[in-house]
């Protein structure tokens, strides 16, 4: 009985000693919270920060947006994928030639180092960014570094040193492209913990990229940094209920010392100054381009709801600007 005292005692000490180590690091739950990293880091507090709420009747058309280059990550032969628990989130690292993107409005050639994901608990949180203040369950963040620079800690100071690609997720079907993710999600529970992926393309996990939204913000994690061209797609992925929750289950480890691996995102912060463009024009241009590509996991509703749509705006084109002015479906 003495002995089971002095043990618990002795575990309690060592927890205490991990976590209070933890204390000044930033973090989600534990340590510095999002609320506070800008005492730590000033950065934090600045005018261009990111994530951020889009409001959608806000978004100006810019039509010099043109389309994304994507040929050298879908040709790139010889990549690594690295599956990793950083502490912060699920982090996918890509080592190869050629990873390069180009176009999308883009001022240069940039490469891609790694993609990431932010999550919650529950199907309406998860997301960093918001669309008219909604939260999405996921959020996946392609870091890419300007092709002046050989990484992203090398570019994260200079102007337009990154730029990412984030798409928000929704609920609906299996979406067999994440699988290989996923399937290595159990390999990676504690902090650190790393595994190698059997190798796919980056472009596999992309819906239609075609309409998407453009600002200039930062990192969404300590340091802040102002220096990344932020891209949203507006068509978004679909992964299933249960696929989610393999994500949630990485939250729930408990393990002393690492932050838990869920509702990992920054709220929206303020705009200020800057305005969101589109290369797209209004809501129902995104709504026709989802439709191009063959949904993956889209609801029957959804497509009951385009046909309806598609059949009155031929048959009654004046009602066209109805559609614009709101989301539909
Ligand atoms: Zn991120
Ligand atoms: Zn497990």
């Amino acid at each position: 009985m003495e002995l089971t005292t002095i043990a618990t005692c002795f575990i309690i000490l060592i927890g205490y000693k991990i976590s209070s180590g933890a204390v000044h690091e930033w973090g989600y739950h534990h340590g510095v919270d999002p609320e506070h990293w800008k005492d730590l880091f000033p950065t934090c507090a600045g005018r261009q920060q990111s994530p951020i709420d889009i409001r959608t009747t806000k978004v100006q058309t810019d039509t010099r947006l043109g389309k994304f280059n994507f040929r050298g990550i879908s040709l790139a032969r010889d990549v690594k994928l690295e599956l990793q628990n950083n502490g912060h989130a699920v982090q996918v690292g890509l080592k190869g030639h050629g990873l390069e993107v180009s176009g999308g409005g883009l001022p240069e050639t940039y490469v891609v180092e790694q993609f990431h994901f932010h999550w919650g608990s529950e199907d309406t949180r998860g997301s960093e960014h918001e669309i008219n203040g909604k939260h999405f369950s996921m959020e996946m963040h392609v870091v890419m570094h300007s092709g002046r620079f050989s990484s992203v800690s090398d570019a994260m100071q200079s102007k337009n040193g990154l730029a990412v690609l984030g798409f928000l997720f929704d609920v609906g079907s299996h979406n067999y492209v994440f699988d290989e993710i996923i399937h290595h999600l159990h390999d990676i529970e504690h902090r650190d913990d790393h595994v190698i992926l059997k190798a796919f393309s980056l472009t596999s996990l992309f819906p239609s990229t075609d309409c998407y939204y453009r600002y200039y913000g930062s990192l969404t994690t300590p340091m802040c940094h102002e220096s990344v061209i932020w891209t949203i797609f507006k068509q978004h992925i679909y992964i299933s209920e249960s696929q989610l929750n393999q994500f949630r289950h990485l939250g729930r480890t408990h393990f002393i010392g690492s932050d838990n691996l869920i509702n990992n995102y920054r709220n929206p912060q303020p705009i200020n100054c800057r305005v969101v463009t589109s290369n797209c024009i209004g809501s129902y241009t995104s709504t026709y381009a989802q439709e191009s590509k063959s949904g993956v996991g889209q609801s029957y509703a959804d497509d009951k709801n385009r046909y309806i749509k598609n059949f009155l705006m031929k048959h009654f084109p004046y009602l066209k600007w109805k559609f614009n002015k709101k989301d539909f479906p």
